[in-house]
């Protein structure tokens, strides 16, 4: 019989496997880049949309080019997240160096960005990490920020576990009447998951301490889902995601975004995806899911996130699947296709199993470490035949 303890041990064999694959990505995405970018120099900036209580506003994105994920430096980080290719990978860019992204992403503004309601700040990890980048030139960034715009709120990217009252409070006295929102991965309401599927190990009290210290200073968090993680059967990532959006919902957050997995380059999803070993989520997964929420009423609105948001993706979801996923974003209710509000609104009913799941990723593991593909046969674009999970899982 399977003890409480044997399963701890299993649950660490399979986090550490994991982590190493996940570290080896890394390390081939150090290798492939010849040059880094100047430091100097913000990835890109972007228009999007803010909601604002009911109302839709204009939410300036710009996305700085950061030192790098901490978390992907001393794990190997998220399965799914390709972002740390992005970066300059584990070197230093300076204080300065970054004020001087801002500065070029805030000149020269159209007269929308100029205006936007929201500024939101991405540097591809956490803001609030002092590894990432220091916390007093984080003041000086905002400090900065607010003299050249007049954002009403102000959003940063960040881990849950970087959210403390001593930053929050100065932050608090900083930003004087203007708001403040952190997007943070919450990933999945299943602790299991989060640790063996996605390597974003919290506990619920963490999450929960956050919260509470955003909440005390009125502040804001908008948490991201990800759906159809690595690991999982399609029926499980559907239970997964309703029930995560279920446990979250009371939780008075601004909004609830879902993340659609994408296979990005140097990632375990994509070792996975280029095994037959993994496919991101199906076209009757994604519907499911938005024929969910537009029959359900949450109290928290609920989105998806464009997959153009991701870095460099394999495979796109249809430009119907798009078009869908924008009239539900939007809740334009000529555009919803009849379709979503006829598919039966699904109960989850496919919890995941902590033993089959361990089996699954060790026996996925195993196939991965049978089959180790070379470099050079990356980024060529070729697709390997992919087939469902289920189609594999034990
Ligand atoms: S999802 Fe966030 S925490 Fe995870 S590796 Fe990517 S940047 Fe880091």
């Amino acid at each position: 019989m399977r003890t409480l303890k044997n399963m701890d041990f299993e649950i660490t064999l399979t986090r550490g496997r994991v982590r190493n694959f996940m570290k080896e990505c890394r390390k081939q995405a150090a290798t492939s880049k010849a040059t880094r970018p100047s430091t100097t120099t913000p990835l890109f900036k972007e228009l999007r949309i803010a909601h604002v209580g009911n109302t839709l506003a204009n939410r300036l994105a710009l996305f700085l080019r950061g030192k790098g994920c901490a978390w992907a430096e001393a794990s190997g980080g998220c399965t799914f997240c390709g972002f740390w290719s992005a970066t300059n990978m584990g070197t230093e860019v300076r204080g300065e160096d970054l004020i001087e992204q801002i500065r070029k992403s805030l000149s020269h503004l159209s007269d929308q960005e100029a205006s936007a309601w929201e500024l939101a700040l991405y540097n591809d990890g956490s803001l609030l990490d002092p590894q990432e980048i220091k916390f007093e030139s984080l003041i000086e960034i905002v400090k900065f920020a607010k003299g050249m715009h007049g954002f009403k709120r102000l959003v940063l990217e960040c881990k849950i576990s970087d959210i403390t009252e001593e930053k929050i409070s100065v932050l608090a006295e900083l930003l004087g009447d203007r708001g403040l929102l952190l997007a943070v991965g919450f990933e999945s309401s299943n602790p299991l998951v989060r640790d063996v599927c996605i390597n974003k190990p919290f506990s619920d009290s963490a999450f929960q301490r956050a919260l509470c210290i955003l909440k005390k200073y009125h502040f804001d968090m908008t948490a991201l889902i990800i759906v159809q993680p690595p690991f999982l059967t399609e029926d499980e990532s559907y239970t997964e995601v309703i029930k995560t959006i279920q446990y979250l919902d009371d939780k008075r957050l601004q909004r609830i975004d879902l993340e659609l997995t994408t296979v990005q380059p140097f990632t375990l999803v994509e070792q996975l995806w280029r095994r037959g070993l993994y496919s991101p989520p199906s076209k009757k997964l994604i519907e499911k899911v938005l024929a969910w929420i537009v029959q359900t009423e949450t109290r928290t609105p609920v989105f998806i996130s464009p997959v153009k948001y991701s870095p460099a993706v394999l495979e796109m979801p249809s430009s119907e699947l798009n078009d869908q996923i924008a009239a539900v974003n939007t809740r334009n209710a000529y555009q919803i296709s009849d379709r979503l509000m006829q598919i039966e609104k699904l109960v989850p009913q496919n919890p995941v199993q902590a033993t089959r799941l361990l089996q699954r990723i060790n026996e996925f593991l195993n196939l991965l470490e049978m089959s180790s593909l070379p470099l050079e046969k990356r980024n060529t674009g070729s697709k390997l035949k992919s087939f469902r999970t289920e189609d594999l899982c034990v």
